[in-house]
This record gives C-alpha cells, structure tokens and sequence, in this order.
C-alpha cells in the first residue's frame, strides 16, 4: 500500500518547530507530548519523527531502528508517567486511530496514551 504524507499537517509543522508543543519525551525518532485536547487526566500523543501517516504505513516502511524506538518511546512515557500497570501503576489505554473508520484526524501516525480516570470498556 502506498501512503501520500502530506508535509503540511499539523504533526509535521510540530516536528518543524513552526508550531510548540508540551513535550512529555523525545528520543532521537520520536516525540511524545501532551494533547492539546486532553480526553483523560492523561493524555500523550506518541509520534515517530519520520514521514508516516499511519501504523501501516510505519511498519512496512520504517526502519528496525526507527520501529524500536517508537516502540520503547512509548513505553519510556509510561514508564515516567507511572503508569505501568501492577504493582501500584494504575495502567493506561493505548490507542492509534487508522482512515476513516478509524476518525484519524491529524494524517500522521500517533498512539494515545490515556489514563489517570476509570475509562470504561472499549466499545465501538
Ligand atoms: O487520532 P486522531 O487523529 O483523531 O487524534 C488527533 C489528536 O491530535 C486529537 O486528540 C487532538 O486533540 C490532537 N491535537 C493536538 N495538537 C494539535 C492538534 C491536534 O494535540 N495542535
């Protein structure tokens, strides 16, 4: 599948430096800060620094290096958010929305981590 990024969205013009963000971690592939619109007490978007407009788009065409970065990226905001699950952590949902079933609005792949409330079972 063949993916168009489009340079101009929000995400990218973020990484550019032409809009600020809350940064929460940043690796050497990845930024994660807070949402602007936050859904939960908390809420952190987790973005690959390259061009990918959605999970799909990532894992078939990042490379291992870039891939294990976004993953231990995501997992390093848990970890200093304290929300490991067990143990006292109070745990996290993570989510990435894909297209138009999954209401993705900003065109470049970012995972939600949220917390900090009871969030209920996942339904559609
Ligand atoms: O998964 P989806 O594309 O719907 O989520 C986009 C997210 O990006 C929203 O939660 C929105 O609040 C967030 N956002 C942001 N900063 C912006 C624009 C959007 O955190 N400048």
């Amino acid at each position: 599948m063949a993916y168009d990024y489009d340079t101009g969205n929000i995400f990218a013009k973020i990484l550019r430096g032409e809009i600020p963000n809350d940064t929460v971690l940043e690796t050497e592939h990845s930024l994660a800060f807070n949402d602007i619109g936050p859904q939960a007490p908390v809420h952190v978007l987790v973005i690959p620094k390259g061009p990918y407009v959605n999970w799909d788009h990532f894992i078939t065409g990042a490379s291992a290096e870039e891939i294990a970065d976004y993953a231990r990226a995501i997992h390093a905001v848990v970890g200093k958010l304290g929300l490991e699950p067990g143990e006292g952590g109070q745990g996290y949902r993570l989510i990435m929305n894909a297209g138009e079933a999954g209401v993705q609005e900003v065109p470049h792949l970012h995972a939600h981590i949220l917390s900090g409330r009871p969030l209920g079972k996942l339904v559609a």
